[in-house]
């Protein structure tokens, strides 16, 4: 078994986007610039938006973090997304969601320049990677792709069951591990016998947030396993008092695969620097 380790591979990819930051700037060019709208004070919200902060810092990208209060009506925001959106100076939005219940998602998300989409969650962008033209892929999927490509993994003929199908993360990987040759199988909560789909699957890429739910018998000898499940769960004897989980029983997985994700350390830091990718990607196709 071989580790896919995200953490080495998001910081050789973290170094050629600051070398390449370095490059602009010794230029004379415009650096990137992130956008981060954050409504409300949920916790875990908080903590990511901080982490892209931090994550654009370290790459020499500016960054602006608008904190609205949960109370703003969908009107106001709709009005500092177009502000945003006319603003030259900002290469990339994202909306830190969830958004509060009375805020319509899709009517923010849509409301910003696709151009500057960096999430990738834009129709505008969505079409362009179902047809694999250029545009901003959503940083897990482009995460995961760029693990596969960094190992050399073989995808070409190769069975993908895609487990989760959600607009973030299933069905974008689904779409990107068909434009890589496989032939996939997307999987859901009303998959009838999801175990046989498992055997039979070369890759299992798992997405699903539930802790440990892919099991050592749903695994083929020598399958190619991607974890993209995060899920806290407490755990005492841990210093925070929590744990994080992935969605693979990885104890007992770990030894049946060819290669497979740890959680953490395997799809998280690569989805960080999907959304800097993506960023360094906006301006490049402004200028
Ligand atoms: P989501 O929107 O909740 O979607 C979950 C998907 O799993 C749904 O399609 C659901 O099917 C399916 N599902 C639920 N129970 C199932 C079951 N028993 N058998 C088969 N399929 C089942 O979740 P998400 O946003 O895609 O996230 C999935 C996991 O990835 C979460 O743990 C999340 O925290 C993690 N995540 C990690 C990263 C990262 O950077 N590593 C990024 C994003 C998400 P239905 O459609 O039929 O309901």
């Amino acid at each position: 078994m071989q580790l896919l380790n995200g953490n080495e591979v998001s910081k050789h990819v973290r170094s050629q986007i600051k070398a390449d930051v370095d490059q602009l700037k010794a230029q004379g060019k415009k650096v990137p610039h992130l956008a981060a709208i954050l409504v409300g004070e949920d916790g875990a919200s908080r903590t990511y938006v901080n982490a892209k902060e931090k994550d654009c810092h370290e790459v020499g990208f500016d960054s602006t973090v608008l904190r609205f209060e949960a109370s703003i009506t969908e009107e106001e925001l709709l009005h500092e997304v177009e502000k945003i959106n006319a603003n030259p100076d900002i290469d990339g939005l994202i909306v830190q969601l969830p958004l509060p219940k009375h805020i319509s998602t899709n009517r923010i998300t849509q409301a910003i320049d696709w151009r500057k989409d960096v999430d990738g969650f834009h129709p505008m962008n969505v079409g362009l990677m179902f047809k694999g033209l250029p545009c901003f892929l959503p940083a897990t999927p482009m995460g995961v792709i760029q693990l596969i490509e960094h190992y050399g993994i073989e995808t070409s003929g190769k069975d993908c069951v895609v487990l989760g199908r959600s607009d973030i993360v299933g069905k974008p990987m689904s779409a990107l591990m068909l434009q890589k040759n496989c032939t996939v199988t997307v999987c859901h909560s009303k998959t009838v016998n999801l175990n046989a789909y498992l055997q039979k699957a070369d890759i299992i890429i798992a997405a699903i947030g539930i802790p440990e739910f892919v099991k050592a018998e749903m695994v083929k000898e020598g399958a190619v396993v991607i974890d993209v499940g995060i899920t806290r769960t407490d755990d005492p004897a841990a210093k925070n008092g929590f744990r994080l989980k992935g969605d693979v029983k990885y104890d007992e997985v770990a030894p049946k695969c060819s290669w497979i994700t740890p959680v953490p350390g395997g799809v998280g830091p690569m989805t960080r620097v999907g959304l800097l990718l993506n960023t360094l990607r906006a301006v490049k196709v402004r200028v």
